[in-house]
């Protein structure tokens, strides 16, 4: 062992230091603040994932309230539910869908009766009502946060494309189908099914993967018992489904399994988000992270920053969030920070990583 204060090979350069003669012992010199150029890139996907998948659930079927939440929540997989809150069915599983939110589901729109409506202002309102009482679930103001929504295919509403925009437009309601900017040539869906195996549910989740785009499996009802149907809904059985759940989580260090909007909000980001370095030196980095998007779009965004070659930690900073990130051996860190939301600094961190 050396001199601490004297290391042998210079930590910026990897060159090695003068030592013994002409050298003044500490501080280190990688407390100078000395110009240091990082790079910022916004990868793909976030968590070092390959490829995104959507779980998906249509129609808010007692099956999927009472045990496909369970079975995903269980798991720590996010599902996509398309609730229609004015159907009889709804309010016994009223308390059932409330606790979504907390378990890392996401609720969608599917419209609040599921029925064929015609007029401007009933279609209005059939969207709006369904809005309204997730927003209300998920303890969001009206219009206070962004929300998939997919019409029943069994109603054809007579609305021009024009309208649907204009209606979907002022609720911060998202077609399931619209993906306006964005490329996603490797889109795949499933729709699964009467009675489908888990193998059948899983068949395309390599295809996803391997595609290094996202996919969606769309369900409709779940049962226990063996050939029945969910409310009137062709099922599948609630065994199945584990067994599924089951193969989805052991790739899940290849691929997120995301909510409908959140994937969109990501996608948003990740292609409209630029990067601006406002501080560019060995003891501090820091950049604007800007998007042509409103404050709904909130899905914390990963960055990979690269970094001076001696931190081995960085602290991430934006607004009052502050988190410590390991530095990887390729002296880059993989860090998250929302777009809009003020200068993002990243400094060398002595405290362990969370
Ligand atoms: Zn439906």
């Amino acid at each position: 062992m050396g001199n601490p204060d004297s290391p042998s090979i210079d930590d910026l350069s990897g060159q090695p230091r003068p030592q013994g003669a002409g050298f003044e012992p500490g501080p280190y010199e990688y407390a100078v603040h000395t110009p240091f150029a990082p790079t910022v890139t916004l990868p793909k996907w976030p968590q070092n994932k390959k490829a995104a998948l959507v779980l998906r659930f249509d129609d808010g079927t007692p099956g999927q309230a009472q045990l496909g939440i369970p079975a995903l929540s269980r798991r720590k997989l996010t599902g996509t539910w398309y609730i229609n809150p004015g159907r009889d069915i709804y309010p016994p599983n009223r308390s059932l869908w409330e606790t979504a939110p907390s378990l890392n589901q996401e609720l969608a729109n599917h419209t609040m009766n599921h029925r064929e409506v015609s007029g401007e202002e009933l279609m209005q309102k059939e969207v709006e009502d369904a809005a309204r009482e997730i927003w209300r679930i998920r303890g969001h103001a009206f219009n206070g946060s962004l929300m998939s929504f997919c019409l029943s295919t069994e109603s054809v509403w007579p609305w021009t494309s024009t309208l649907k925009d204009q209606i979907l437009g002022s609720l911060s309601n998202v077609d399931h189908q619209a993906y306006p900017g964005l490329t996603y040539a490797g889109y795949v869906n499933y729709s699964v099914p009467t009675g489908a195996n888990s193998d059948m549910m899983y068949a395309i989740v390599p295809r996803i993967i391997e595609s290094g785009n996202w996919g969606r499996v769309s369900f409709h009802g779940i049962t226990a018992v063996a050939g029945a149907s969910d409310w009137g809904v062709g099922a599948v059985h609630i065994d199945e489904l584990n067994q599924f759940l089951d193969k989805v989580l052991a790739v899940t260090g290849d691929v997120w399994v995301a909510g409908q909007i959140q994937l969109y909000k990501y996608m948003q980001e990740q292609q409209r988000s630029t990067v601006t370095i406002t501080d560019a030196y060995s003891d501090r980095v820091a950049f604007n992270l800007n998007a042509s998007l409103s404050t709904l779009y909130d899905e914390p965004l990963a960055l990979v920053v690269g970094l001076p070659a001696f931190w081995a930690r960085c602290q991430v900073e934006q607004g009052s969030r502050v988190v410590v990130y390991d530095v990887r051996a390729d002296h880059t860190a993989l860090v998250y920070a929302v777009p809009n939301q003020g200068e993002i600094v990243v400094t060398q961190a002595q405290a362990a990583a969370q």
